[in-house]
Order: structure tokens, then sequence, then C-alpha cells
């Protein structure tokens, strides 16, 4: 098994609490149903990178699998771009992001082969995260992340909680 370069530099992903809060909305009235989508972010430099928003398909994911709607989500990518004057360099699509209500948060096989084949494909993205979330008691939210790069096995990446700024 051949090592990620990327995973001996500490790379983190920084995780807003109003991202999180916004999360939880469409996560609980998904029920056990798998939601998921783009997640979209800021390149703060030094292998850091913060989310900033997310795209949601509410209605293609069944209880033990997600695939999303690609067209819908270009338009979620194109509308974020718009937001953030379009300056890719630090604003810039970061990977997907989906639910597992009734399983662990770590990726499935079908997760990782589906990933793989993004980083791996002609679609000019070299490097995605992939973020799994679960709500457990219907309040305590639950993730994990991992760092897919072409040509690489996966490797699990930092995921911290960021405080809300808006909050003293
Ligand atoms: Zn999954």
């Amino acid at each position: 098994m051949n090592t990620c370069p990327q995973a001996k530099l500490e790379m983190q992903i920084l995780l807003p609490k109003d991202v999180v809060r916004k999360l939880r909305a469409p996560m609980l009235r998904a029920g056990r149903r798998e939601i998921g989508g783009m997640i979209m972010g800021e390149d703060l430099g030094d292998q850091r990178f913060r989310i900033v928003d997310f795209s949601v398909d509410a209605v293609s994911g069944t209880r033990s699998n997600f695939v999303r709607n690609a067209a819908q989500h270009d338009q979620a990518l194109a509308a974020f771009f718009d937001r953030t004057g379009a300056d890719y360099e630090r604003f810039n699509y970061l990977g997907e992001w989906h639910t597992h209500p009734s399983f662990s948060v770590h990726p499935s096989l079908q997760d990782v082969h589906a990933m793989q084949d993004l980083v791996d494909g002609s679609g000019g993205v070299r490097f995605a995260f992939l973020l799994i979330a679960r709500l457990r008691w219907h309040w305590w939210f639950e993730a994990s992340t991992h760092l897919f790069v072409q040509g690489h096995v996966p490797t699990p990446v930092d995921l911290i909680l960021e405080p809300d700024m808006l909050e003293p």
C-alpha cells in the first residue's frame, strides 16, 4: 500500500458551528434515509480548509446508499462561485458529503470506490474530501472526513468543529 503524501502534512478541515446547524435540519427531516451533496469551502493555506457551504439533495438517497443528482449540484456550485466573487484559488469545491443515519460514519466500500472514481476520472478533480455525518439520538453530530487523492489510498483527516463566529 502506498501512503498518501498529504498524510504527512497536518491537513485539517474546519467545520463552523453554523454550518453544522444548517446541516441538522435536512438530516432530521430525512430520518433514516441518506442525504448528501457537495461541500464548498475556503482554502486557508497550510493544508487547512474551512467548509463554508454545502448543497443538499434530499431525494436521491435510500436507507443504505446515496448518489447525488449532478445537474442540481452544478447550479449550487455556480451560485457559490457567484457569492464568493469567482475567487477560485480561495473558494472552491472541496468534495462530497452524505449521511449514514443507520451506519457508522466510516466510508463504505462503495463510498471509497465512488470517491476514487471521482479523483481518478476525467472530471479534472485531483483531490476531494468526503464528509460522512450522522445525528446520534437526534442531536449529537458525529462526522468523519477522508481525503481522496488521485493515485493514492484514502486518508483520514482531522475534522475540527469551529466555534460560532457570531457568538461572543
Ligand atoms: Zn456512505
